[in-house]
């Protein structure tokens, strides 16, 4: 391509990477990824580095030390600066703070806000590369307000990122020649604040690099005020690279695209990052490798399945936090179910894998009504998959899909009883979903009345007692017309 008139500055993103630190087709892994900064910044000095959030959570990697080898690497790669994702939160915010503080370089977000109204992080960056001074401002999806552990951002405000940027695009326009904002907004129609939202409303961006929503823009796209919106997928599948060329405070010529694996075939990894990556990969593998349990039979923990229907993983463990807290019923997310176990033996990490939230088993003692109005919640959507599809024990039910949201539950069952509205059952579920996590508010008027240890050691000890483990689904969940 030919290039612009004036000064040429290269920007490097990555987003919602979600801690793939080792290569795995289609998957870079982090040292490739470095080493394609490393062409680009030997080719361009004038190149940066900027990650577009969900970097600290996602594999074991990252949740074995609460996302500390995650930092490590990245300060190794010499990235700019970072905009928190949901997913940044996942450890609480106490724990976000301490990781940026172990960054060096600055995680950035204008829309993060405490009760009193400041902020949690610094809003933006102007960083002055040969002479051209580039505004860097950062925004979070407010999403993440339901989609981690409401725990997590407890005394947080996730404000509207539409008008953030508004004020802060006017307030360093004129103070600098090129204003991105590097956002964890998305593009999902789902979603409200979308990164075509603050584009649409906001003029004055030169280039939006988004996360979130997972999406792979080839070659970017073009807003109406002229904004380039760039996203680089997910996973370390791809890096994206932005060219701009600035004359006179002005960007004369922008454009977008994507390395992938196949593109970076012939770039070498960074050494020192894929001796770091190893080094930590070491040191956590007789954590990882501890067999704890074995089972005759894969345990389904597909998220398609497991946030659309009963699978025997979700029944066996609804069963464990049942087993384990003595309650009448137990109710655990799919969503909270992460990955599969296959047929075999049963590492620690596999069940880390399972699940990597850290989440404790609590329980509640919850009304008949209630537990009706839970399981009402949880099949909302169904058939569509959605994170709060309830994975149950000690308890039976029918859905029917034709009834509105609201009235397609019945034919409940605790034990061979029928449900009793008016009754209390105590409850067990994990601690997000006690919380109102997954949109499950009719548990948070409840006070918790025990506390039972994490949900992964609750799933290694009952998987222990069974022995062999080799269960299937015995249609606690049914799909049936009202009868
Ligand atoms: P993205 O990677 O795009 O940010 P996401 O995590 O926002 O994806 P999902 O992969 O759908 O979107 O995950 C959200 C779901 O994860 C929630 O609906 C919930 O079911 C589950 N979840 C998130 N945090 C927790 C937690 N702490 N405990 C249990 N489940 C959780
Ligand atoms: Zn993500």
């Amino acid at each position: 391509t030919t290039p612009g008139t004036g000064k040429h500055i290269t920007i490097l993103h990555t987003n919602d990477t979600h801690a793939r630190a080792v290569e795995s087709s289609p998957a870079m892994g982090f040292a490739k990824v470095a080493g394609i900064a490393d062409k680009y910044r030997s080719e361009n000095p004038n190149t940066l580095l900027l990650d577009a959030g969900d970097a600290v959570h996602g594999t074991t990697f990252a949740t074995l030390v609460n996302g500390e080898s995650i930092v490590k690497v990245m300060n190794e790669m010499g990235y700019q600066a970072i905009v928190p994702g949901n997913h940044e939160f996942n450890y609480g915010s106490e724990r976000l703070v301490e990781l940026a503080d172990m960054m060096n370089f600055p995680m950035l977000s204008a829309n993060v806000k405490k009760k009193d109204g400041t902020r949690l992080f610094e809003p933006y960056l102007i960083q002055e590369v040969d002479g051209v001074k580039i505004g860097i401002i950062a925004l979070t999806t407010p999403e993440t307000m339901y989609k981690t552990n409401p725990k997590n951002v407890e005394g947080l405000d996730i404000t509207d990122p539409t008008a953030e940027a508004k004020v802060l695009v006017n307030e360093i326009r004129s103070k600098v020649d090129v204003v991105i904002v590097l956002g964890h907004l998305g593009q999902d129609a789902s979603s409200t604040d979308t990164s075509f939202k603050v584009v649409k409303e906001v003029p004055g961006i030169d280039v939006f690099i988004d996360g979130h929503s997972h999406t792979v823009l080839q070659d970017g796209l073009v807003s109406d005020h002229g904004t380039l919106i760039a996203s680089a997928g997910e996973y370390t599948n791809y890096v994206g690279v932005i060219d701009l060329w600035v004359d006179a405070g002005k960007v004369t010529k922008k454009q977008a695209a994507l390395i992938d694996e196949a593109a970076a075939k012939d770039i070498k990894p960074n050494e020192k990052v894929a001796t770091l990556v190893n080094s930590i990969q070491k040191e956590q593998e007789p954590i990882l490798k501890e067999e704890v349990a074995n089972t005759a039979v894969l345990l389904d923990g597909k998220r398609e399945q497991v946030r659309a229907g009963e699978t025997n993983l979700g029944d066996l463990l609804a069963d464990a936090i049942r087993d384990v807290s003595g309650a009448d019923i137990a109710l655990t997310n799919g969503g909270g179910i992460r990955a599969s176990i296959e047929a075999g033996v049963v590492t620690k990490g596999d069940v880390i894998t399972v699940l990597p939230f850290g989440n404790q088993v609590v329980t509640i003692d919850v009304k008949g009504s209630d537990v009706v109005a839970a399981l009402e919640n949880g099949v909302g959507s169904y058939p569509e998959p959605s994170g709060g599809f309830p994975q149950v024990s000690g308890i039976t039910f029918s859905i029917d899909p034709s009834q509105d949201k609201g009235s397609r539950v019945h034919s409940v069952m605790v034990g061979d009883q029928a449900l009793d509205p008016e009754a209390t059952y105590t409850l067990a579920t994990n601690d997000f979903t006690a919380v109102g996590g997954d949109e499950y508010t009719m548990f948070t008027k409840y006070p918790t009345t025990g506390m039972y240890g994490a949900l992964d050691e609750a799933l290694i000890e009952y998987m222990q007692q069974l022995g062999a483990v080799d269960i299937k689904t015995d249609g606690r969940i049914k799909e049936a017309a009202l009868p």
